[in-house]
């Protein structure tokens, strides 16, 4: 595995592998890696010539500071896990790299109600900082095609939008979320939780999967979210912030399953202090 730390290298070897036919699939990551991420390398490494992955903790992203500096930060562990995976090459770039000092900030996109239900209505800024990374980076790789995961449902229905009105033809790939074998999805965070709060953290799966099952019964939604919350806030040292169940296109809340095509249910809740999100789709 190659890895770069300043982007005139990187572009350097993937504008020679381009100019030789080859394709780049691209899985951008803030690090800690888990099996969620590999699985993004492994479609790429099935899909493309060349898989690359990034890790860069991008401070634009975190609208709390605590969250940015409590970040799990491993990058031998992460090295030797791409290596296991098959990574063709890793970047690994510092703020300054990204964000150089006088460099102009492009103008923010518009995602319009995407962006400010769910995670935006908890996580002013984030989407903002997340397309801006996302922007800057494929702006770096130019990649053909760019792999993304199910579990950040919402950032993945952002970057959809953000690309189209890039008009890039980039290939948006989503990759299914890969859960513990007790259902929890995998996630950096995880590591963070405490010993009871990991054993109780598998509920939110649960009551995820629940929701969907009642959702797809024609139970009244209203009643069948609010069942969801209570039972949430019941697990000791949890704290829901939502739980929706929505349109899997707009994001926008739904009342009726049958007027709806793809159809989504989504949570975010606090275990202690680590933020945990999760979703399963309930029909397409
Ligand atoms: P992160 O490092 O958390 O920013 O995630 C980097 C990429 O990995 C994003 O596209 C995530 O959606 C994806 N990802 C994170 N966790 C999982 C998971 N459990 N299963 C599949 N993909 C994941």
């Amino acid at each position: 595995m190659l890895i770069f730390k300043k982007i005139n290298h990187l572009q350097q070897y993937i504008s020679t592998e381009k100019s030789k036919g080859k394709t780049i699939g691209f899985a951008p990551t803030m690090g800690a890696l888990h099996l969620g991420h590999t699985s993004l390398i492994g479609l790429a490494n099935t899909e493309c010539d060349i898989s690359v992955c990034s890790i860069f903790v991008n401070p634009t992203q975190f609208n709390d500071p605590k969250d940015l500096e409590k970040y799990p930060r491993t990058t031998e562990k992460d090295v030797e896990l791409l290596l296991r995976y098959d990574c063709d090459v890793l970047f690994l770039p510092d703020v300054e790299e990204v964000y150089p000092p006088n460099q102009v900030i492009a103008q923010p996109f518009d995602f319009g109600s995407l962006a400010t239900v769910m995670e935006g209505e908890f996580r002013p800024g984030h989407f903002n900082g997340m397309a801006q990374v996302v922007r800057r980076l494929l702006e770096i790789v130019q990649p053909d095609a760019l792999y993304m995961g199910q579990k950040d449902f919402q950032q993945f229905s952002i970057v959809a939008n953000m690309l189209r009105q890039m008009k890039s033809d980039i290939r948006l790939v989503m990759t299914p979320t890969i859960r513990e074998a007790d259902g929890l999805a995998m996630s950096s965070r995880n590591v963070r939780l405490t010993q009871e709060n990991r054993i109780l953290a598998p509920r939110l799966y649960e009551i995820l999967s629940q929701l969907k099952e009642a959702v797809l019964s024609k139970k009244d939604i209203e009643k069948a979210k609010e069942t969801a919350y209570s039972v949430m806030s019941q697990l000791e040292d949890f704290k829901p912030e939502y739980v929706d169940v929505v349109d899997g296109y707009t994001l926008q809340t739904i009342k009726n399953i049958d007027e709806h095509e793809f159809v989504v249910t989504c949570l975010a809740c606090w275990a202690g202090n680590v933020r945990l999100i999760d979703n399963v789709v309930v029909k397409k």
